[in-house]
């Protein structure tokens, strides 16, 4: 079991007893985390995390997973396609099943806690409750929000309102509120499963077991297979790559319980990497942490070819393990990556095929965009910087009487 001191090593003694100081302030406090999925994509991914190092700093903070059937996580979806800027119909009925869902939950689930920290669009009418069971209330969102939907965002905006606080990952993703609004973007855990240091030979039997060959390079996407994600353009951009330059392509992913789309995207996938061998589709369980940290080690670059982005965990991944990384300009990767110094940021098949081509023909200039990115990382997307930044978002929205031995 990990130690929140094991983190010092990498983040220096001072910063967890920041950590710990803020923590005592925030006693007697009950936070409630909620989302819709236990496992599969990123919020998931940081809960996970999150929570038990939250509990090792004395913060009383628990998570619950909002309860939905098929019909509602298909109408979810398209909410949340709708709000990275898809052209999706979503009807009045829709809506209508949506808030009886949330609904639902409301008569299920306990919401007495001092905090409640909601994620994302899914469970964001059990604001519909402040009004009697009090609380602060916390709107998080991942999504990017570049271009949102019209009619959904006024639909979402409606209950955001209701919120004390809405808290987005990046600048650009923020609106014209009456709340509060806080910039606070994810993070990775550099000691988790997905991120720590490997010894060559597992990483090299992760490899083995696929049957992928280390002596040729590889390219790789780590994703849900999803349409935002962009596998099939991830495919063609190899396909054009590879006219050029010998490589192999992994693109390996799992799918997510509030996402219902997943099969579909794997068959379009399956379908375009037709008889090519040397096109790896790996379909992965949930908990394949060490095999997808394998995967993103063994890898020669790293793309994320996304149409759309909240954060883009899978970036940062990449980046730590000093891996050259092909992205798309879109959301939240624009702030992981600066072009040319610490990754490269495409805006097509045809710049992402050529920067495979490149960075293929340069490993020494691959090689420094790794070490660039990696620092990157370092500085600003550890998940150290995130709990402090989450530890500093509690103890705001009380008032300073509120807050035991504060100032
Ligand atoms: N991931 C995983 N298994 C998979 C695919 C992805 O564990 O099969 C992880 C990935 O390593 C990352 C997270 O899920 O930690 C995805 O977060 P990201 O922000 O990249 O995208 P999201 O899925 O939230 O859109």
């Amino acid at each position: 079991m990990l130690k929140i001191k094991d983190y010092a090593d990498i983040v220096g003694q001072n910063v967890i007893e920041e950590l710990a100081i803020l923590s005592q302030h925030l006693q007697g406090k009950r936070i409630q985390n909620i989302n819709s999925t236990a496992v599969g994509g990123g919020v998931a991914e940081i809960l996970t995390r999150m929570l038990p190092l939250l509990h090792e700093l004395g913060v009383d903070a628990r998570w619950d997973v909002i309860r939905g059937d098929e019909k509602y996580f298909a109408i979810t979806k398209k909410m949340h396609n709708a709000l990275h800027g898809v052209n999706e119909t979503i009807g009045d009925e829709d809506l209508e099943y949506f808030l009886e869902i949330n609904e639902r939950n409301v008569a299920e689930m306990d919401l007495n806690y001092d905090i409640h920290f909601v994620h994302d669009p899914q469970p964001i009418a059990l604001i519909r409750k402040k009004p009697s069971v009090g609380g602060k209330w916390i709107w998080r969102c991942h999504i990017d929000f570049t271009n949102p939907n019209q009619k959904i965002w006024e639909f979402l905006k409606g209950f955001i309102e209701m919120y004390d606080t809405a808290v987005f990952s990046a600048p650009a993703f923020a609106r014209r509120l009456p709340i509060r609004q806080v910039l606070i973007s994810p993070s990775i855990d550099p000691l988790s499963d997905k991120n720590k240091d490997l010894s060559q030979e597992f990483i090299d039997a992760v490899f083995e077991k696929y049957g992928i060959d280390q002596k040729r390079p590889i390219i790789c996407q780590i994703s849900r297979f999803d349409y935002l994600k962009d596998p099939v353009g991830v495919i063609e951009a190899y396909k054009l790559a590879k006219e050029h330059v010998d490589c192999q392509l992994v693109l390996a992913g799992g799918g997510a319980v509030d996402d219902p789309e997943g099969m579909r995207v794997l068959a379009d996938v399956r379908q375009a990497a037709e008889n090519d061998p040397d096109i790896f589709v790996l379909f992965l369980p949930p908990a394949a942490d060490l095999e997808i940290n394998a995967l993103q080690r063994g890898s020669t670059v790293v793309l994320q070819k996304s149409l759309k982005e909240g954060f883009g965990l899978t970036v940062a991944e990449a980046l730590w393990k000093s891996k050259p990384v092909i992205a798309t300009a879109v959301g939240g990767i624009q702030l992981q990556i600066t072009h040319k110094y610490s990754g490269i940021l495409t805006h097509s098949i045809e710049g992402t095929a050529f920067w495979i081509k490149q960075l293929l023909n340069e490993p020494e200039y691959a090689q420094k965009l790794g070490v660039n990115g990696r620092e990157h990382i370092k500085n600003n997307y550890l998940i150290f910087r995130h709990l402090r930044d989450y530890l500093l978002l509690f103890l705001s929205v009380f008032e300073k009487d509120d807050i035991i031995n504060f100032g």
